[in-house]
């Protein structure tokens, strides 16, 4: 398959950096740039640790093919603005950092495409799923105007939330939302690496992920919120989640019990999630997979083990889509969390931005 040409004027490729290269997304962002047809990676960044060292010493690769030996020589740097020249880059910072550096990035005139939870719920900052509410970019200009830089933040949501949001959202444009119960199943490679010990979570579950729980409930809301006159409008219908870490590698499945105020029937329900295909302005995007959501009419998938791939990552799988007893609708969504929960997702933001000139300098 031929890819889709660079976008606008531009006759060479986009200069990125990674924030946090060495680390588990950090791995998965430069997986995904390494051979991408609009952009190209010139630097790597990480912590004091790791600056200095070569890329290949510096990271424990965790799966795929290594990277081709010129990433691998390339040196690490630190994650200073000044000394990072790529006017684009893809942030997969711990949170503990993420704040204080994406914000100097962006005061630097820099374009941050995020995946820590620092900025996604301010006001002015993006959170965006390109198919579901890839709208809301246009907050860019009031982030731009209220904190007078040239850069800009955007952020993709929470892994979970990102499953949530992209099964939910033709199902809240159609019928609305008016309850909202999850309860999730976490791989534990969304708890980066190492992670989680070993024989904590062989052969068990943990039902507790540190304020997964609030960032859920909040990041979906904004999702699905409506973007009007400068501002997101939050969706209005309450939500309760149970977040939970079990031992499987990657992919989260997250059960979800809804009411709406149109009550579909769950043939209807089907429908409108087959046949929803997102923002049109995100099709032919390279990273776009060809169907945003798959329902499956087997009674036992999704499955991790045979869905987490879909769409080599980009899909999300809904399955078992029946009446409920108590709300109107159950239904299990399961979604890739390092690809559409995380570097996949922040790299199709930035395809939506550069194919809308949104990337190009202000
Ligand atoms: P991780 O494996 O722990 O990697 C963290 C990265 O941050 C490493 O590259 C590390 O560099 C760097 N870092 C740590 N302290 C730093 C400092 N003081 N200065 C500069 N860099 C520093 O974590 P992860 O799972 O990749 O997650 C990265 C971010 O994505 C987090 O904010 C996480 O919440 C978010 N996220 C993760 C997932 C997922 O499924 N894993 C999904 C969505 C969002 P060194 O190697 O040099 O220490």
């Amino acid at each position: 398959m031929t890819s889709p040409p660079i976008p606008g004027k531009r006759k060479t490729k986009w200069p990125v950096a990674v924030l946090g290269a060495t680390g588990a997304v950090g791995q998965m962002f430069v997986r995904l740039l390494v051979d991408h047809p609009w952009f190209e990676i010139v630097e790597l960044a990480a912590s004091e640790r790791s600056a200095g060292k070569k890329y290949s010493d510096a990271t424990r690769w965790l799966e795929g093919a290594p990277p081709p030996t010129a990433i691998q020589n390339r040196r690490v740097i630190a994650c200073d603005p000044g000394v990072i020249s790529a006017p684009i880059v893809f942030s997969a910072l711990d949170a503990v950092v993420a704040g204080e550096v994406e914000m100097a990035f962006a005061k630097a005139g820099k374009f941050v495409l995020s995946n820590a939870k620092n900025f996604r719920m301010e006001p002015d900052v993006p959170l965006v799923i390109p198919e579901v509410n890839g709208d809301h970019l246009a907050l860019i200009e009031c982030q731009r105007n209220r904190r007078g830089w040239s850069g800009a933040i955007v952020t993709n949501a929470n892994c979970s939330a990102t499953v949530a949001a992209v099964a939910l959202a033709p199902l809240h444009q159609k019928f609305g939302i008016r309850q909202l119960f999850l309860s999730t199943m976490q791989a534990v490679s969304g708890a980066g690496y190492p992670g989680v010990p070993s024989l904590d979570i062989l052969g068990n579950v943990i039902p507790y992920i540190a304020d997964e729980e609030p960032k859920l409930e909040r990041e979906v809301l904004k999702l699905l919120g409506t973007y009007a006159d400068g501002e997101v409008t939050s969706a209005g219908f309450k939500v309760s989640a149970h977040t939970n870490r079990v031992p499987v590698e990657h992919g989260h499945t997250i059960c979800m019990t809804i009411g709406f105020e149109d009550k579909p029937s769950p043939e209807a329900a089907i429908e409108t999630m087959r046949s929803w295909e997102g923002l049109a302005s995100t099709a032919g995007l390279p990273t776009r997979p060809k169907h945003p959501l798959v329902v499956s009419d087997a009674p036992d998938r999704p499955q991790p083990r045979r869905d987490v791939n879909a769409g080599d990552g980009m899909t999300v799988t809904v399955g078992r889509v029946r009446r409920d007893a108590i709300l109107d609708l159950r239904l299990v969504a399961l979604g890739h969390n390092m690809i559409r929960g995380a570097a996949g997702g922040s790299v199709l933001n930035a395809e939506l931005l550069a194919s809308t000139g949104g990337l190009d300098p202000t």
